[in-house]
């Protein structure tokens, strides 16, 4: 049994704020923003991070960065920029281990990041 919650969500068995799906992946609001905007671009196929992806996954992980430029541009984001940002493991702050991509922006992003 797959108990990922992002899994879950994107066969619907949790409610989220779903922002975009295609058959690759769906985007979510996330359900704690660290920014004004704060998307979260998951594939529909489960794999933990970039460490336990495999080749299949390639033509994904680039689909889910054009989508996500897709996304910043719709909502205005192309000149004034936004940040995507993708966590492996504890160390990195991975908490949820599905992989994914979050979009952030609408404020001032610092750099580094903590
Ligand atoms: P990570 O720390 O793994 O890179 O990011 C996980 C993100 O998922 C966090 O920003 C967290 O707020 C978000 N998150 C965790 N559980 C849920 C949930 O049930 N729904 C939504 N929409 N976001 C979640
Ligand atoms: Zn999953």
């Amino acid at each position: 049994m797959n108990d990922c919650i992002f899994c879950k969500i994107i066969a619907g068995q949790i409610p989220a704020k779903k922002v975009y799906e295609d058959d690759q992946m769906v985007a979510i609001e996330d359900i704690a923003p660290k920014a004004p905007l704060h998307l979260l671009l998951l594939p529909k196929r489960h794999f933990s991070n970039c460490l336990d992806m495999t080749e299949q996954d390639e033509a994904t992980v680039g689909h889910l960065f054009r989508v996500a430029g897709q996304l910043a541009t719709e909502r205005g984001l192309s000149e004034g920029g936004f940040r995507l940002v993708q966590n492996n493991g504890v160390d990195a702050g991975q908490t949820v281990f599905h992989l994914h991509i979050h979009l952030l922006a609408g404020r001032e992003l610092q750099w580094p990041p903590g």
